[in-house]
């Protein structure tokens, strides 16, 4: 219990996250103590709702599983069979519902246990929130109630998890906690199938099992973003690929050039990294360029991009940065690589220390060379080599 990861948070995030999975469990104990038996419609329409989302689930996370994704967000389906369950059920078996993205945590094996808790916990507390408010024993459906209910789910559920996350990290940008627009179209869709599904189960039981199809879609969608962000990120080191670095400086290089604000283009290689390779291994090598990237996307300022370039080089946007900026940040970046000590295991299995490796920096700024990024790396490629010539772990300005 003592090596859980939850004790790696910082107080206030842990405070947070403890409070919210202790007031779900309030909940959660309060609603299967408070409310009668089910009736035998009841249970009719649980089994509708609960058969047709586990059935999509299970399909869905086999076909997942066979194709080699590794990161699954299954979200997108928990909250639109658990819209459902609080329009068309008890509380009781409402609860029963949430144990299919527990059963999920379990059989997944997620790293990061206590997120997924402290996601669950949230969930539970909107799902039970937005019932109180559409009516605790039986909710008045309508259009407006059905809207009123998914707007309350969604924004309740994103604000406490935001919370947390932010706590968790501070430095974490709006979009890290809150998500992209695009989870936020998801969130949508998975509360209208889910109210659709609700309603129908309402009437009649077994017509929840036309919500099937769309709830499959909609969790293979939601797979979306995460294909996106791996086709854009670099696997080894989890900074943006080249490609990806590309498009995005030349969106910051418009912008600025729109605007004439300055910015700079910052490119880095590490010294001698072949002897790392032939010296402890590719292993520890591969151990080194994962650190120095951890290490760069800290020590850089919020806001620049940080890129893999290729082999052991990395690309820095500076938006917003003099000369003179820029070249205090390369500093800055050259000095943290030259103290930096990397754990790893050398070719014979034993620990080995990585240290003194450095890296050498060149730097070209839209004050001299404009706002053509092929330029700018054309002249920051050029400072490179003069720092290497110099005898290297040097920052040049081109
Ligand atoms: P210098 O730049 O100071 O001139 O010397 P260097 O030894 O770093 O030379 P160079 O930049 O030409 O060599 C780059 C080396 O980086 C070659 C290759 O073995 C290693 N390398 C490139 N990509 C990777 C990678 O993904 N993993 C590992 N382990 N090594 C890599
Ligand atoms: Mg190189
Ligand atoms: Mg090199």
């Amino acid at each position: 219990m003592r090596d859980w990861p939850v004790w790696t948070l910082r107080r206030p995030a842990l405070c947070y996250w403890l409070i919210i999975d202790i007031v779900a469990l309030a909940i959660v104990t309060y609603v299967i103590i408070s409310t009668p038996t089910p009736s035998p419609s009841d249970i009719g329409r649980f089994a509708a709702i609960a058969g047709t989302a586990g059935a999509v689930i299970i399909g869905s996370s086999i076909y997942s599983h066979r194709l080699g994704e590794t990161e699954r967000n299954p979200w997108a389906a928990h909250l639109s069979y658990l819209t459902a369950g609080g329009l068309a059920l008890p509380p009781n078996l409402l609860v029963l519902l949430l144990f299919g993205p527990a059963l999920h945590c379990l059989l997944a094996q997620r790293p990061e246990t206590h997120r997924w808790l402290f996601t669950l916990s949230s969930t539970t507390i909107a799902v039970f929130a937005t019932r109180y408010l559409i009516g605790w024993s039986k909710p008045h459906v309508s259009l407006l109630v059905l809207v009123l209910a998914g707007a309350i789910l969604l924004t309740l559920r994103a604000a406490l998890i935001a919370c947390g996350l932010k706590l968790r990290r501070p430095t974490a940008s709006f979009e890290e906690n809150v998500g992209e627009p695009i989870d936020v179209i998801l969130g949508i869709v998975a509360v209208s199938i889910g109210g659709l599904m609700g309603c129908v189960a309402e009437s009649n039981a077994v017509h929840a099992l036309i919500a099937g199809p769309s709830l499959a879609l909609l969790d293979r969608a939601a797979q979306l973003p995460q294909w996106r962000r791996s086709a854009q990120r670099d696997a080894k080191t989890g900074l943006a690929n080249a490609v990806h670095w590309d498009s995005r400086a030349r969106y910051e290089l418009n912008k600025a050039s729109s605007r004439t604000r300055p910015v700079a283009v910052m490119l880095l290689d590490l010294d001698h990294f072949k002897k790392v390779n032939d010296e402890v291994g590719h292993l520890a090598g591969d151990a080194a360029l994962a650190a120095i990237s951890l290490l760069l996307r800290g020590t850089v300022r919020r806001g620049d991009l940080v890129g893999r370039f290729g082999g052991e080089e990395f690309v820095v946007l500076l938006p917003e940065a003099t000369p003179e900026e820029a070249e205090s940040v390369a500093e800055r970046v050259r000095k943290a690589v030259a103290s930096l000590r990397v754990p790893t295991m050398a070719t014979d299995g034993k620990p080995h220390e990585l240290r003194g490796l450095t890296v050498s920096i060149g730097v070209a700024t839209t004050t001299r060379f404009g706002y053509e990024l092929p330029d700018l790396l054309v002249a920051a490629d050029a400072a490179l080599l003069a720092a290497k010539a110099y005898g290297r772990n040097l920052v040049s300005m081109a």
